[in-house]
């Protein structure tokens, strides 16, 4: 696979939401996958841009940019997206955000109540006005659900949705089904590297469409 003059967008890690001056909801993703897409991506020759929650994911010859939170993030993803060919949404956005106080909430003024809002769907933004882009999702659920991450590929507008169930998080080796255009496909105990390459190995197969179909290498842009 040569990725080169291909660029691709990977949003990673947990997102931090924080309720106050120094404290955070979040969730318990390592990122992991988001940075194995990465580096492979790399070494297949791609401009890899790199937006995460965690500040040792700025590896070597990525474009790195550092968003703790989800709203950071749909930003930065705002800007970065008119230039990519592929979006990968690895990230673990938490789907929901506190209504922040603007200092450090003393416990002796009682228990707190913490108001939660929507965080923005970043993936299904994404989708909304992809154009030749290929798109790509992860569904995290706690049982392998392939009827709902169909439904979540046709509602986000995804090329390529990878099914992980709850027990992958953190896991060094995993199982996870794709789910393409063209069918499901269930992958066990795979580890990280062989995951990455899986994954870019289906947008491969979706380049290759695009470059036989009208001889346009995704988008223009
Ligand atoms: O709908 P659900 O959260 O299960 O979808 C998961 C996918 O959507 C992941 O690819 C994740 O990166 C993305 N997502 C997002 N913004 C959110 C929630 C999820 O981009 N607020």
């Amino acid at each position: 696979m040569n990725f080169n003059g291909i660029d691709i967008l990977i949003t990673a890690g947990p997102t931090r939401e924080m309720w106050d001056t120094i404290r955070f909801l979040s969730n318990l993703s390592s990122g992991k996958t988001g940075l194995a897409l990465a580096k492979t991506a790399l070494t297949y020759g791609a401009e890899v841009t790199l937006i995460s929650s965690i500040k040792s994911h700025n590896t070597g010859g990525v474009k790195f940019i550092y968003t703790p939170s989800g709203c950071q993030m749909f930003k930065a993803v705002k800007n970065e997206f008119p230039g990519c060919d592929i979006f990968i949404s690895a990230a673990a956005v938490c789907d929901f955000r506190p209504v922040r106080i603007n200092n450090k909430i003393k416990k002796s003024n009682g228990v707190p109540l913490i108001k939660l809002q929507r965080n923005p769907d970043i993936l299904k933004w994404a989708g909304e006005d992809s154009g030749k882009k290929i798109i790509i999702g992860f569904s995290l659920e706690d049982e392998l659900d392939i009827k709902l991450a169909r439904s979540k590929k046709k509602d986000k507008n995804c090329n390529i949705i990878v099914l992980n169930t709850t027990k992958n998080l953190g896991a060094d080796f995993k199982t996870f089904v794709i789910i393409t255009d063209n069918g499901v496909e269930k992958y066990e105990n795979l580890g990280l590297e062989k995951m990455a390459e899986i994954i870019l190995g289906e947008c491969w197969k979706i380049i290759q469409i695009s470059i036989n179909g009208d001889g346009v290498l995704l988008d223009e842009n």
